[in-house]
């Protein structure tokens, strides 16, 4: 569905910070509610302070439930006008900060009294059930009980409370049972890696870190790492500067966070942040691998080029385990092969991609040892390292090892290496094809590659050459549909190279992110506005681009003329049933 989200009024979502504040709450009627309320100011930090109460058995009810908390208060007495003005704090001349009105149903002619008073005096007013008389309404909210932090809170513009909360509550059954956990451990990791790397960084710059507030804001206003456009900034693993040193860890707990399964986010520590942990160093040590890479700048080849590391074993492997090199799809369960998916069910160990999603993921049988690659920005080659020296242990007892890649396993996806490399070494393995994303993300995005009279070719390149390199760039060909990988986080990169190399700067592009995945995102636009349209929603990776005239071929009703006010759609979701398939095939 094309929507244009300035077409219609939505009420601004905000968190508040209201501690110390004084919040008003004035009747007590409808009870249930008014408890909530007081709950949500008290554990904002805010004071309560409730009036007016309706009947003399609220006072007692209220008293019971919150009298032993400091910051809330009960004044038995009738409302006036100027209780919005004399009970609130002194630094701002006690004008209360927020109102909440739950008077009895008869006293709607007061309602629109205290309303029209809170908005002369520019207090934020909700009144109960009167949405014609509240400045901000109460969405449905879930507090996690365990203290996480964690809140999801859903509106729907006034289209039903009951709708609300049956929509927060297939969010909440949706999430992972340690979601708690999950929420608590990123949050620690994360201070802790600002803590200890950030401040030197910053002490670097600016000699000191005594006042950690203001370093901390300095250090968000200083990088803008966590901006989601800037995720996925190319790192140059054998060249990092200092400051990429130092922001290593946080790049790549932005990653872990990105691309992990959800609930594996629990058990994530400091170690899986740093490099290859103890265990991982043993059993190079076994494999008799050498690690070249600490070395001197490796290149892929320095994996094709091991032939004298381990000699004589392509003859004779010592036992036989097996491998295969397996294609997992673009992400739905849906457009995994039924290979793959025998693969996945029989395997000892599994060696997967980190983009490999949670719903193929999820298909593994408990048990199943399962490794998720480490490749993160900066890392790329040693995390390649330790995958194939993980695999090659495995093979070296015997067992079946399965290595999952996302898409096809030879489009970008350094299979033939892998192949070369386990073959050298006696393990040949049995390589099973995955639909590439290449040409899923096509099929999703409603663009026929190939189509009469608009599109009879197509290329699939990528937007990152080797080391980072820009990659060849190609000739344009009107009737081309080309489709561009690992380009999106370097997209004013590439674009302004291939403006330069003639290509039509209004051919439409498509930007599809998550491709056959829930939270898919297909955006469309023209080449010209891609850099800007990129920065301007942020990323969602995985994602590519592609390009050509094919991309509003099909879309109805057709594509509208973008120009500078107008610069691109988005459309959100996948519609496919990943739930249902997976739980026939688990
Ligand atoms: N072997 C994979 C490609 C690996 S290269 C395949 O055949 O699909 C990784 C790049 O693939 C990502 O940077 C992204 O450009 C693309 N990609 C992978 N999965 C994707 C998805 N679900 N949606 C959009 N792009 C995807």
């Amino acid at each position: 569905m094309i929507h244009d989200e300035m077409s219609y009024s939505l009420p601004f979502m905000v968190a508040c910070n209201c501690k110390d504040e004084v919040q008003l709450v004035i009747g007590t009627n409808s009870m249930g509610t008014c408890k909530n309320r007081i709950r949500s100011i008290l554990r904002s930090g805010a004071h309560a302070v409730v009036i007016s109460p309706t009947q003399e058995s609220d006072v007692k009810q209220l008293v019971s439930t919150f009298g032993h908390y400091s910051r809330f208060r009960l004044v038995d007495r009738q409302w006036q006008l100027s209780d919005l003005t004399s009970l609130g704090r002194p630094i701002v001349a006690k004008v209360v900060d927020r109102v909440f009105v739950q008077l009895p149903l008869d006293e709607c002619l007061m309602e629109k009294e205290i309303y029209e008073q809170c908005i002369k005096l520019r207090i934020p007013i909700n009144v109960f059930q009167r949405p014609e008389w509240s400045t901000f309404h109460v969405g449905s909210t879930y507090v996690d009980p365990q203290s996480s932090g964690l809140q999801i809170s859903v509106s729907t513009n006034g289209q039903g409370c009951i709708l609300a909360n049956r929509i927060k509550r297939e969010i909440m059954a949706s999430l992972p049972s340690n979601i708690s956990q999950i929420v608590t451990n990123m949050g620690q990791l994360r201070d802790r890696i600002i803590n200890e790397d950030q401040q030197k960084l910053i002490k670097d710059h600016y000699g000191s870190t005594k006042d950690l507030a203001l370093a901390q804001n300095v250090w968000y206003g200083l990088n803008g790492e966590y901006e989601s456009h800037n995720l996925n900034n190319l790192v140059k693993e054998f060249d990092m500067t200092e400051r990429d040193q130092r922001l290593k860890r946080t790049r790549w707990l932005s990653q872990i966070i990105e691309y992990y399964p959800m609930s594996k986010l629990a058990d994530v520590s400091l170690e899986d942040l740093g490099g290859p942990s103890e265990e991982q160093q043993e059993q190079k040590q076994q494999c008799g691998v050498e690690d070249k890479l600490n070395k001197s700048e490796s290149t892929e080849n320095d994996i094709n080029g091991q032939e004298s590391v381990v000699m004589g074993e392509k003859k004779s492997p010592p036992s036989c385990g097996k491998i295969s090199l397996v294609g997992g799809g673009p992400g739905s369960v849906s457009m995994l092969t039924l290979g793959a998916l025998q693969e996945i069910k029989t395997a000892d160990i599994i060696l997967a991609d980190k983009l490999v999603p949670q719903s193929v993921l999820d298909l593994i049988p408990e048990g199943t040892e399962t490794f998720i690659a480490r490749k993160f920005p900066g890392n790329a080659e040693r995390a390649q390292q330790e995958l194939l020296e993980k695999g090659l242990h495995s093979l070296r007892e015997g067992r079946k090892v399965v290595r999952l890649k996302q898409g096809d396993p030879y489009i970008f996806g350094r299979g033939g290496e892998e192949y070369v490399f386990f073959s050298e070494r006696g393990y040949e393995p049995t390589v099973l094809p995955g639909l590439s994303s290449a040409l899923a993300s096509t099929v999703v995005a409603r663009v026929p590659a190939t189509q009469r009279d608009v599109a009879d070719q197509i290329l699939v390149c990528t937007g990152t050459g080797r080391k980072g390199a820009l990659p060849q760039i190609p000739e344009y060909v009107t009737s081309r549909t080309t489709v561009f990988l690992m380009a999106l986080h370097r997209a004013d990169i590439l674009v302004r190279e291939l403006l330069a190399h003639s290509w039509d700067s209004e051919v439409p592009a498509a930007i599809v992110e998550r491709a056959s995945c829930d939270d898919q995102r297909i955006t469309r636009t023209l080449l010209k506005y891609v850099p800007e349209v990129v920065e301007e929603i942020g990323s969602r990776p995985p994602g590519l681009l592609i390009v050509g005239h094919s991309v509003a071929a099909l879309v109805q009703p057709p594509l509208r003329a973008f120009d500078d006010s107008n610069k691109y759609t988005i459309e959100e979701g996948f519609q496919g049933n990943d739930m249902g398939l997976a739980a026939l095939l688990r």
